[in-house]
């Protein structure tokens, strides 16, 4: 049986066409059974999605309106930054546009951070409520170590740490298990991680990340601490009519 040059499948039947492929069946039952899912295939809406080239599925959490809309306290980096490859050069341009030096994360806080879930490479992701009582729902704590060694520029959205007046547990974070596989793996393509997330009620929930992110924003009355498992895989949910992106945070800058 040719498992090769098949139409293009949607990941449930490209399932299928594996399991009967490796199946002990008689060739000629193999081929019959193959032909019989070919055929179903002509209906189904993913199959034929990607027969007509849309790879691209749909995203179930599209968001029109920022986390952080209703506050003016999360800025952008001035659109005139330049970029130094040189670490001296870059804490001199922050210097002089006003980015550098940070503030200081107040001693309550700063033990309430180290309190929370433990770090992915020094990031600490949270949630805050501000200054002006506006809550930050997906928060990732950095401090300047960490954007001079992983960030070719300044972060895009951003609060200064001193405009925190609370810090606590996202209700939007991945349990630490899930958070440390996917983590470890980073991408499973250029800008791009692929997996899927089982659910205690064991429902599999398509995800289609643009690389490693706490956090997840699950439908309806499922939480992050239902996540029981996660499969990480290029090319795993492309074929799949809707998928999870990840969803927006801001980045708390401290020192
Ligand atoms: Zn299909």
């Amino acid at each position: 049986m040719e498992i090769r040059n098949l139409p293009d499948l949607c990941h449930d039947h490209l399932r299928r066409a594996g399991a009967i492929y490796r199946s002990d069946d008689s060739e000629d039952v193999k081929k019959t059974t193959l032909k019989a899912l070919l055929l179903k295939t002509e209906t189904c809406k993913r199959c034929q999605r990607l027969r007509h080239g849309e790879t691209e599925p749909k995203i179930m959490n599209r968001r029109i309106v920022p986390s952080w809309n209703g506050t003016n306290l999360v800025e952008t980096p001035p659109s005139d930054l330049e970029f130094f490859s040189s670490r001296q050069r870059r804490v001199e341009e922050f210097m002089s546009k006003g980015l550098f030096p940070l503030p200081t994360l107040p001693e309550p806080l700063m033990s309430k951070l180290f309190e929370l879930s433990p770090p992915v490479l020094n990031a600490r992701p949270g949630a805050t409520r501000l200054e002006d009582s506006f809550v930050l729902p997906r928060v990732i704590f950095i401090d300047e170590e960490y954007i001079l060694k992983w960030f070719t520029s300044f972060p895009g959205h951003f609060v200064r740490g001193d405009k925190v007046k609370e810090i606590f547990e996202s209700p939007f974070r991945m349990p630490t298990a899930i958070c440390d596989q996917l983590a470890a793996v980073g991408e499973t393509s250029m800008s791009s991680l692929e997996f899927w997330i089982i659910l205690r009620n064991g429902e599999r929930v398509p995800c289609w990340y643009g690389g490693y992110n706490p956090f997840i924003e699950l439908s309806r009355q499922n939480r992050p601490n239902d996540i029981v498992d996660v499969e990480i895989g290029r090319r795993s949910v492309v074929g799949e009519e809707a998928v999870l992106a990840e969803p927006d945070f801001v980045w708390c800058v401290y020192k």
